[in-house]
């Protein structure tokens, strides 16, 4: 089966159109969602508690905010955090492309061309909208700072650049109509 990437910038709207992806019966693999799963497993918790100490962990189970709020000013234990999850989440990757029966699947994650992990896919789907667009959707969805979310966008690469690597584009800026290009985009990647 061909898979195809699905990213975008924070609050781009990519879960949002993966769903309705889903009700057109492309099946999903959601990279983020995966990786937080696999952070429940014993041996992971293990693994990040030797790295990061027992402070990491809360009532059993790692402490998600804490975890970001480290490797997001320490670029090496970000490094090493990824080496555990990463390796996890490609393997259940693996397993669940192989169980699929459909023309195509997508991937979804927020950091796919970061990580160069696009180029083990068939293309890539980028979802861009407007910066203060996406900022305004993030704070009225998580309750946060606009602050935070600037910062959270300027971990990430310039839109640009991202977009200058995909190989389609659906624009969510809230003003042309997605149902359409979402349809117009099935049709092309069933091909
Ligand atoms: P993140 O990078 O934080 O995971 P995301 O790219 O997956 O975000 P979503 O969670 O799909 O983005 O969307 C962010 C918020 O904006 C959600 O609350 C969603 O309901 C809303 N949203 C996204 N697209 C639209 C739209 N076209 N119309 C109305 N609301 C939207």
């Amino acid at each position: 089966m061909k898979v195809y990437g699905i990213t975008g910038g924070i609050g781009s709207g990519k879960t949002t159109i993966c769903k309705v992806f889903e009700t057109l019966n492309v099946p999903i693999f959601y990279a983020d969602l995966v990786g937080r799963e696999i952070l429940k497993e014993e041996s992971i918790i293990e693994q990040i508690q030797l790295l990061f100490g027992k402070e990491i962990i809360f009532n059993g189970a790692i402490d998600r905010a804490k975890l970001a709020q480290i490797v997001f000013n320490d670029k090496e234990k970000l490094t090493v955090l990824n080496s555990i999850i990463h390796p996890e989440v490609a393997k259940l990757f693996e397993e669940w492309r192989l169980s699929q029966n459909a023309n195509y699947g997508l991937k979804e994650a927020a950091i796919l061309f970061e990580s160069g992990s696009n180029k083990h896919l068939d293309g890539v789907v980028y979802i861009s909208a407007p910066e203060n667009i996406r900022i305004q959707r993030v704070v009225d969805r998580d309750k946060v700072s606009i602050q935070s979310v600037r910062d959270r966008i300027s971990n990430q690469w310039p839109e640009e650049q991202k977009l200058a690597l995909a190989n389609y584009r659906v624009l969510n800026d809230n003003k042309l109509a997605l149902t359409p290009q979402i349809l117009k985009l099935h049709k092309e990647l069933t091909k």
